[in-house]
């Protein structure tokens, strides 16, 4: 649920097929010599990476670059005639999108830079997680309160492990157990349902 957004799919760098996808950028065969020539020199230099030039010809840079945010790949880089002039390319991050996740470095030293970018990337994406783990974990006091945030997100509580507690919670709010943390706040407690006692915590949660 947190490696999407409206644009589709956001993989994390250490997992994503594609590690990077390069897009030339020209409007002539004059333009796309000259670009095609850096476009190799910097696929050499990014060997330690999954590189994916995409030189399909019949789409334009525009069709490319929403193509691979569907497809969530980390991390895009530009290469056009400007950069081919300043030695440079343009990287945009897939997990902010727009001006903000874009930025233009140099093509000396691309494989620190692309190292450095997919590193934020990958710890943008966890924290995002984290966040979303955190917002979205209860620890309800009652059934009624199990019941009610089950609806939005999943629910630590003491299960007496009697199949009828959790066929009770599943007919009242369709949640089942999901799993049973690691993590035990130790000791007993009382079972979120029918009030007899528990020796462990599980999650309740809907299934999607
Ligand atoms: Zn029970």
């Amino acid at each position: 649920m947190t490696h999407g957004d409206d644009q589709g799919l956001i993989l994390p760098p250490r997992l994503a097929p594609i590690q990077a996808v390069i897009v030339p950028i020209y409007k002539n065969e004059d333009e796309r010599s000259g670009v095609m020539e850096v476009v190799e020199r910097v696929r050499s230099s990014l060997a330690g990476f999954r590189i994916k030039v995409d030189d399909r010809s019949e789409f334009t840079p525009g069709y490319k670059f929403n193509d691979w945010e569907l497809k969530g790949v980390p991390l895009r880089i530009e290469i056009g005639p400007k950069d081919v002039e300043k030695g440079s390319v343009a990287l945009a991050r897939r997990d902010m999108p727009g001006k903000a996740g874009k930025s233009f470095v140099s093509q000396n030293q691309l494989d620190q830079q692309v190292a450095e970018a997919l590193s934020t990337i990958h710890e943008a994406l966890y924290a995002r997680a984290m966040e979303f783990r955190l917002a979205n974990s209860h620890h309800p006091e009652t059934y009624g309160e199990l019941v009610d945030v089950v609806q939005n997100g999943w629910a630590y509580a003491w299960w007496c492990e009697n199949p009828a507690c959790e066929a009770r919670v599943k007919e009242d709010s369709k949640a089942t157990t999901r799993c049973l943390p690691l993590e035990q706040p130790g000791g007993v407690g009382r079972c979120i349902v029918c009030d007899e006692q528990a020796s462990r915590q599980v999650i309740f949660a809907r299934s999607y």
